[in-house]
């Protein structure tokens, strides 16, 4: 039975993979990780991008659906990450490294690795959130401005979209829509996404002081503008 279903385009050809997961990640249309940014992106084609290439209209910077995921910056062809999570979660006894190897043809090595990263989605271990390490953790908000139909003519904040980002020190970020930045909202995403060991550095919103408290390490974060006096 598992072999009828592996024959399904998306687990045998790279394209129709990449195809899959847009539709499963993306089901009203793709959204940049980098900025949060949702809607009629660019799709970049032709021989100089590589398959699957979107531009952000907004942030301009490129990005393709597995950016964020374990399956980003991986050699091995997407077609091949599926059909080993698909063996992963249908297997009551668990894939080994050297089943792995056997069956999407790749090298034991990469077979291995590539069931340590799906466990480790698959439980949702505490190495997948923000600032595990004890690194440092930004959070910060920003509105970006509502391109749709219906908030043309509307005034101020309201016409924003609302984007909560968590940044980690190596510049990966994670960033949500929120409908507002209470601490109701704002609360039980960060609280899912950074540890505990994070030292965290917010601004000085009062939404952020609760998790800070739980945080490792926590500093508020001032942007004063670099030409400002000291005082002295
Ligand atoms: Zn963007």
């Amino acid at each position: 039975m598992a072999e009828a279903i592996l024959n399904q385009p998306q687990f045998q050809e790279v394209d129709k993979a990449r195809e899959y997961m847009e539709a499963l990640r993306w089901p009203n249309g793709p959204v940049c990780p980098h900025c949060g940014s949702a809607g009629q992106h660019y799709k970049l084609e032709g021989k100089a991008h590589r398959p699957g290439l979107w531009k952000c209209k907004d942030c301009r910077e490129q990005f393709t659906v597995t950016v964020g995921t374990l399956f980003a910056d991986s050699k091995v062809p997407l077609n091949k990450w599926l059909q080993a999570c698909y063996l992963m979660s249908v297997s009551k006894n668990g894939v080994s490294a050297k089943q792995l190897e056997r069956m999407l043809g790749v090298t034991y090595k990469t077979a291995w690795f590539m069931g340590h990263c799906i466990r480790e989605a698959m439980t949702g271990s505490h190495d997948a959130l923000v600032g595990g390490d004890g690194g440092s953790v930004e959070v910060d908000e920003t509105y970006r401005r509502n391109t749709g139909k219906q908030a043309k003519g509307a005034r101020g904040y309201a016409h924003k979209m609302k984007v909560v980002s968590v940044v980690e020190r190596n510049g990966h970020k994670r960033s949500f829509h929120v409908a507002n930045v209470a601490a109701a909202t704002v609360r039980p995403i960060l609280k899912a996404q950074i540890s505990e060991k994070a030292r965290l550095m917010t601004d000085a919103t009062a939404v952020y002081k609760k998790i800070g408290r739980k945080c490792s390490e926590y500093s508020v974060v001032t942007l004063v503008p670099a030409s400002a006096p000291t005082g002295t």
